[in-house]
C-alpha cells in the first residue's frame, strides 16, 4: 500500500522535527498533497493514525490540502490549472497547451507530497 509506506515516512519526519525542537506531543499536523501524488486522503491518514500509536503524534489532529496540478507550456510559457475533478489518466493523456497545441507541457505543481505544519506542544505542559 502505497499509502502506507507514505504514512510511516511522514510520521518519522514529523517525530525527528519534533524531537529537534523539543516537542513533548504533537497536536496537529497538516500535510499538502499533490492531486497527481494518487494518494488516497483517507488511507493515508489512517496509516499515520496507526503509524503514529505510542508516539509522541498519537492523537495529532491530521489536515490534508489538495495542491492543484499546474503545468506550464515549453513552448509558449503558458500557465496551466488542471480541474481536479477530472481523473489522472484522462488529464495526462490529454495534457496539451490551450493556447499552442503543443505537448510539450511540463508539470510544475501536483506531485507534493509535504509536511506544511506541525503544532506541538513544548516542554513539561
Ligand atoms: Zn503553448
Amino acid at each position: 500500500m502505497h499509502e502506507f509506506s507514505t504514512a510511516v515516512g511522514i510520521v518519522n519526519a514529523v517525530k525527528r522535527a519534533a524531537s529537534t525542537h523539543n516537542a513533548t506531543r504533537v497536536t496537529a499536523i497538516r500535510l499538502q498533497i499533490g492531486h497527481l501524488s494518487m494518494l488516497n486522503h483517507d488511507q493515508l491518514i489512517f496509516g499515520i493514525e496507526i503509524a503514529s500509536k505510542g508516539t509522541i503524534l498519537e492523537g495529532a489532529e491530521i489536515s490534508i490540502d489538495t495542491l492543484a496540478i499546474k503545468a506550464v507550456c515549453k513552448k509558449c510559457g503558458t500557465a496551466i490549472v488542471i480541474e481536479e475533478h477530472k481523473s489522472i489518466y484522462d488529464i495526462l493523456a490529454t495534457l496539451v497547451c490551450p493556447k499552442c497545441d503543443s505537448k510539450d507541457v511540463e508539470i510544475i505543481q501536483g506531485r507534493e507530497c509535504v509536511i506544511k505544519d506541525i503544532k506541538a506542544v513544548v516542554g513539561s505542559d
